[in-house]
């Protein structure tokens, strides 16, 4: 009934330990995952996991609530676990510059009305999606050069080894 996290870095945080899930808080302060008659009555909800860790806050007993809860785990609690499992890892620049070249040999090609070739819908999204890797390795390349060189002496961040025609 919770949630369990299944993307990236699953395995390295033991997704399996970290189920999400918005606890009844029952009338007398108890705190229950148990969702059944006799927890029917409740009066908010408190981001719970499986691992132990609670949320700092108490919701409304609504389904906003519960969604509030949910995200707090999520925010608060999942995303700082895969955080710091990210900052364990350096991707070299040139493992995304091939990612980027990947993207960009996959895109496929439609004729418009006038019988020019267009990128297809979905190509577009992909294009992008390259395009805003690039930056990135632009801007990371840019700071690298800012740190070592005076501002006026700053070097013109490399080219890129694709044509810049869209
Ligand atoms: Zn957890």
């Amino acid at each position: 009934m919770g949630i369990t996290y299944c993307g990236v870095y699953a395995d390295a945080i033991n997704t399996d330990d970290h189920e999400g899930y918005a606890a009844r808080i029952l009338p007398d302060g108890t705190e229950t995952g148990t969702w059944t008659y006799a927890t029917r009555e409740f009066i908010g909800y408190r981001a719970h996991c499986d691992c132990g860790w609670r949320g700092q806050h108490h919701y409304p007993a609504t389904e906003q609530g519960e969604q509030l809860a949910d995200d707090e785990w999520d925010h608060h609690h999942l995303r700082p676990l895969l955080e710091t499992e990210a900052r364990r890892h350096t991707v070299p620049a040139t493992v995304l510059l091939a990612f980027s070249r990947e993207l960009r040999e996959s895109l496929t090609y439609t004729t418009d009305a006038q019988g020019d070739r267009v990128l297809t819908e979905r190509t577009a999204g992909v294009l992008d999606a390259a395009s805003r890797l690039d930056n990135l390795l632009d801007d990371l390349s840019r700071e690298v050069t800012s740190k070592h060189q005076p501002p006026n002496r700053r070097r013109r961040a490399p080219g890129r080894s694709m044509p810049c025609e869209y």
